[in-house]
C-alpha cells in the first residue's frame, strides 16, 4: 500500500540494505582527535578537549556559558537543580516528549504536570500553559503554587520536538509573568534556531544531548547552556562531585555527582561539530526533497514554520489516522526501512498515571498520526 514512498526513500539513500531512522556521519576530525586524546592520556573528565568543546559550542550558540554532562539527561537534571526546583516543587512540562524530559524531573524529586503541546509545533503550546496558570494557580512571596495541590511551581520545561522550535518566546514570557523558571530542554534542538536564536537559549538555562542519534554526536554526552554566570559556576561544581579546589585535599562542600563529559567524548564532538553546517545543508536537501514527494500525498510532511531554521534532525510525517499510521510502520520496517511512531503520552505511562494533565487534545492527536522516516546525513 505504501510501496511508493518505501521506494522513493530507498532512491533517497540510494540503497537496497536496510536504512536505519538516524545514523552517526564521522568525516572530520574524529580519528585524528581520538587519537590525540589516547597519545596525551587524557582520555577522562580533564583534558583540552573538553574545555574546547565547551567554548566552541558556547560560540556557536552564542551562549554565555556551556557546560558539558556525560549525557542529556543528566544535563536536564543538573539544569533543574541549579534553576532552584527543590523535592516536591512542581515542573510544567508537555506529555508529548522523550522519557529523558521527565526523568530530569524526577530525579530531582520533583512532579511532572503535563500540559498540551501545539498542533503546528508538536511543542509545548503557550495557550495551553496560560490557561493552566490562569486556572489553578496562586502567587505567594513572588512565587507561583498550584492552588489544588499547594506545591510550589518552580520550572517549566518545553521540548523542542525533533530540533522543530515551540513558540518559545510567548513561553519565556507567560513564565517571567508567573515567576516560573524557563529551563529548554533542547536535547534535539543543536543547530536550530528561533527569530534567529539558537534554541536553548531563550530561558534561564537549557540542556542539548549529544547521544548517538541526535544530529551531532559525542557518543555519549550533553551539554548546558545558561548566560548566568552563577548558574554556570554551580553546575559545574555540582558536575564534579562539587569538589572545592585544593592542591592536594578532597573537600566536597555539597551532594555533587559524576557528571563531567570525558576528553575523549569531547574530542569526538569537537570534531563533530566542525562538521554541523555541513550535516545542516545536508538534511535540509533531504528534508526539501521529503517535503516535495509527500505534497500530493495522502499523508501530510511536517514543515518548517516561518522564523525558525530547523535543524531537520527527523523529519516526520503525519498520517489520517492511527490505523493508517501502523500499516505504514509495519509495512516500512518489514522492508527494511526504519520508521518509528512518535512517543506514547508521558501521562499513559504507569510512573504518571497519577499526575496532574490538562486537556491534551492535540498531544493525543499527533500520538495517532505522526511517524518519522529516515534522515541521516547522506555522503
Ligand atoms: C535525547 C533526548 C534527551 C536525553 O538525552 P540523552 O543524551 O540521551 O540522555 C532528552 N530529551 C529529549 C527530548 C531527547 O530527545
Amino acid at each position: 500500500m505504501y510501496q511508493e514512498f518505501i521506494n522513493f526513500i530507498r532512491k533517497e539513500f540510494r540503497t537496497n540494505d536496510f536504512i536505519p531512522l538516524h545514523a552517526p556521519v564521522f568525516v572530520g576530525n574524529e580519528k585524528k582527535y581520538l587519537n590525540e586524546c589516547i597519545d596525551s592520556t587524557f582520555v577522562s573528565s580533564v583534558g583540552k578537549f573538553v574545555d574546547l568543546f565547551e567554548k566552541k559550542v558556547a560560540e556557536y550558540t552564542k551562549s554565555k556559558h556551556a557546560i558539558v554532562c556525560v549525557n542529556g539527561t543528566n544535563a536536564l537534571h543538573l539544569s533543574l537543580l541549579v534553576a532552584g526546583v527543590k523535592s516536591g516543587d512542581e515542573v510544567l512540562t508537555q506529555p508529548l516528549t522523550f522519557i529523558a524530559t521527565t526523568n530530569g524531573i524526577l530525579y530531582s524529586n520533583a512532579i511532572p504536570v503535563f500540559i498540551d503541546v501545539d498542533l503546528d509545533t508538536m511543542g509545548l503550546s503557550p495557550l495551553a500553559l496560560k490557561d493552566f496558570l490562569e486556572k489553578n494557580t496562586v502567587q505567594r512571596n513572588g512565587e507561583c503554587y498550584n492552588k489544588v495541590t499547594n506545591n510550589r511551581i518552580k520550572a517549566c520545561m518545553p521540548m523542542h520536538t525533533f530540533g522543530h522550535a515551540c513558540r518559545i518566546d510567548e513561553i519565556a514570557e507567560i513564565c517571567e509573568a508567573y515567576n516560573i523558571e524557563l529551563v529548554e530542554d533542547a536535547a534535539e534542538g543543536m543547530g536550530s534556531f528561533y527569530k534567529e536564536k539558537h534554541l536553548g537559549t531563550f530561558g534561564r538555562i537549557a540542556a542539548i544531548s549529544f547521544n548517538g542519534n541526535k544530529i551531532m554526536t559525542t557518543g555519549g554526552g550533553g551539554i548546558i547552556l545558561t548566560d548566568d554566570d552563577e548558574l554556570a559556576t554551580k553546575a559545574k561544581h555540582l558536575s564534579t562531585q562539587a569538589k572545592v579546589p585544593h592542591q592536594w585535599e578532597y573537600v566536597h562542600d555539597n551532594i555533587g555527582f559524576n557528571y563531567r563529559m570525558p576528553n575523549i567524548n569531547a574530542a569526538l564532538g569537537l570534531a563533530q561539530l566542525e562538521k554541523l553546517d555541513f550535516f545542516l545543508e545536508n538534511k535540509r536537501v533531504l528534508g526539501e526533497s521529503y517535503m516535495n514527494f509527500f505534497e500530493n500525498k495522502e499523508v501530510t510532511f511536517f514543515k518548517e514554520r516561518e522564523e525558525e531554521r530547523c535543524n531537520f534532525w527527523l523529519n516526520a510525517i503525519l498520517f489520517n489516522n492511527r490505523n493508517e499510521r501502523d500499516a505504514f510502520l509495519k509495512e516500512s520496517n518489514e522492508a527494511g526501512v526504519m520508521t518509528r511512531p512518535i512517543w506514547q503520552l508521558m501521562n499513559k505511562l504507569p510512573m504518571f498515571e497519577n499526575n496532574f494533565k490538562g486537556p491534551l487534545t492535540n498531544s493525543e492527536w499527533l500520538e495517532d498520526r505522526v511517524v518519522n522516516i529516515p534522515s541521516s546525513v547522506r555522503l
